[in-house]
């Protein structure tokens, strides 16, 4: 059975990878589960999603735990334990990450058993492409398992995506075509395991439930400074930036709706945004009484600052 986890946050396309590897999965004539595992309910929080296909009926439920591949499509999440990226990696498993760094420096770095793959696509993909890294994702996942053909995976793209229209449909049909044709190298490395069975299984006379303190219970909701030692501004996907010109300092509304208190106001009133903690939830952008704050990719506001450029045009 092939057992695939994809990791990424809410809005790169995880569940649209995971729907997409399924579809072409059956088309080949497996028999298949994807599902989508949900965190936080905003934008930019830790996702994943699983792909089950095997030739037999898939018994197995729930989140993989013994992953043959594991794809990561942001590799800032690998740092971040409650995404679980890593869990249940063994040495058979390969591991698929979206990385500037190098494959090497994965492996050392995590003390990584198995085979690390750098999702190729990462060095040409222009700003503003982010949307398409589920896409990447799915087409080398296919490729790796190597039972899945090409005609099938752009079928199975032509399904999922259609709702999108012809011109979505052939630009996402390009770029897996890319992504697959440089995986080729590794065509068939994600080792299909047996499948479990639970007729062994002998439930116990009884089972004791521990009593645990609250602070182990809830670590993420009573650890001591967690909220500010985690870096939510890499979440974001969207950039809120303010129009210092149309701000009229009110000081008080955006400042008071961020439920990251990532907005603080000077003495003068004027707002600035703490982008450590900004996680791009966007609703200061709803908030705003004169619509003083707008909302930039996170894509074009790195670009426009590695050129030195504004983010914001008023600014
Ligand atoms: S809510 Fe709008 S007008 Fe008020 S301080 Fe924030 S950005 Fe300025
Ligand atoms: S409300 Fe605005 S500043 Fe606060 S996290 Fe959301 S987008 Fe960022």
């Amino acid at each position: 059975m092939y057992r695939i986890r994809f990791h990424g946050r809410g809005g790169q396309g995880m569940k649209t990878a995971s729907r997409i590897l399924g579809e072409a999965f059956f088309l080949e004539g497996f028999e298949v589960q994807d599902a989508q595992r949900y965190g936080a309910e905003r934008r930019g929080a830790p996702i994943f999603a699983y792909v089950r296909a095997a030739k037999e009926a898939i018994h197995e439920r729930g989140v993989i735990a013994r992953p043959g591949l594991i794809v990561v499509a942001d590799d800032t999440l690998v740092a971040i334990a409650a995404a679980g990226v890593m869990q249940g990696l063994n040495e058979d498993c390969v591991v698929l990450i979206d990385s500037a760094e190098s494959a090497a420096a994965w492996a050392e770095r995590l003390n990584l058993p198995g085979p690390v793959i750098i999702l190729p696509a990462h060095d040409t993909r222009e700003a503003g492409e982010a949307a398409f890294v589920g896409v990447e994702c799915a087409a080398a996942a296919a490729c790796l398992a190597g039972v899945i053909s090409q005609a099938y995976l752009e079928e199975a793209i032509r399904r999922e995506l259609a709702p999108m229209g012809d011109e979505v449909v052939a630009q996402n049909l390009g770029i897996a075509a890319d992504a697959y044709a440089k995986m080729e190298p590794y065509a068939g490395i994600v080792r299909a395991d047996g499948t479990l069975s639970a007729r062994a299984y002998k439930p116990p006379d009884w089972v004791d439930l521990p009593l645990e303190g609250v602070s182990l219970a809830g670590p993420a909701i009573y650890g001591g400074v967690n909220s500010e030692l985690t870096n939510t501004g890499l979440w974001r996907t969207m950039r809120p930036v303010i129009d210092l010109e149309r701000c009229n300092k009110c000081s008080w509304v955006c400042v008071s709706s961020c439920p990251d208190s990532a907005i603080q106001a000077r003495a003068d009133g004027t707002p600035e945004i703490d982008l450590d903690h900004c996680k791009g939830c966007m609703l200061c952008v709803a908030q705003c009484p004169p619509h003083a704050i707008g909302a930039v990719p996170e894509t074009e506001a790195l670009a426009r600052e590695k050129a030195g450029e504004p983010v914001c045009a008023a600014n």
